[in-house]
């Protein structure tokens, strides 16, 4: 009989859990979030890199849990800022800004730059409860426009171009952005190896024992 496997998405945006549940859909697990588990303490993300910060966030979230986990990590990495926002992208502008604050300074950072070269990168980790975990990364290239442009989307999506499509992700549908983003290709990649990766994550997870009762015994 093959175990039936739970895999947690270590987040509460629902936003992201909506649309990994819709990748995997037709794989034989349950997909939790963390809202289906009672409060569990926050990880603060201080790694340097997004695979550091990814890591932390599926491997905790294991260990807490007992359950296979996976989380994502994602920013933007622009050329003329030696890679800032980079991993403090979601605090560029302070732990209270919006997003039109930290696209305000970012474009305000970029005012007398003329390298304008930029792109997304997501991380995605798969983790076990007793610590190896799996990797999948992707990047998206564009360019930093002079202005916010486009209405739709998140974060920085109306400063960043993607010049293939002639416009920015804020000009995007969800589904146009989600074939050539970042995330989008991270998780296409998962979902390319996905038998094999639950044949890891089936071997690396301890099997709960069942004991049988000599009364219940056949
Ligand atoms: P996290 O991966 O949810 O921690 O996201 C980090 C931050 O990167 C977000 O708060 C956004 O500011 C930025 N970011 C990540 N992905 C995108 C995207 O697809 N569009 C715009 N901004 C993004």
């Amino acid at each position: 009989m093959t175990q039936s496997i739970s895999l947690v998405i270590a987040t509460r945006n629902h936003g992201k859990t909506a649309e990994i549940r819709d990748l995997l859909k037709g794989y034989p697990i349950r997909i939790p979030s963390l809202d289906d588990f009672g409060p569990i303490p926050p990880v603060e993300e201080d790694g340097d890199t997004f695979e550091a910060n990814a890591y932390k966030k599926a491997s905790f979230t294991a260990r807490v849990l007992g359950l296979p986990a996976m989380a994502d990590d994602s920013g933007l990495v622009v050329e003329a800022l030696g890679g800032a926002p980079g991993v403090h992208s979601a605090r560029y502008a302070g732990p209270d800004a919006s997003d039109e604050d930290r696209c305000r300074k970012l474009l305000q950072e970029m005012e007398h730059q003329s390298n304008r070269g930029a792109a997304f990168e997501c991380v995605i980790s798969v983790a076990v409860p007793g610590g190896p975990a799996l990797i999948y990364e992707a990047r998206c290239e564009g360019i930093i426009t002079q202005e916010p442009v486009g209405a739709n989307g998140f974060g920085y999506d109306p400063v960043f171009f993607y010049p293939p499509m002639g416009k920015t992700f804020a000009q995007m549908t969800m589904d146009e952005k989600s074939r050539i983003s970042h995330r989008g290709k991270a998780l296409r990649e998962l979902r390319e190896e996905f038998e094999k990766v639950l044949t890891w994550v089936r071997q690396h997870t301890p099997i709960p024992e069942t004991f049988i009762c000599e009364d219940d015994a056949p």
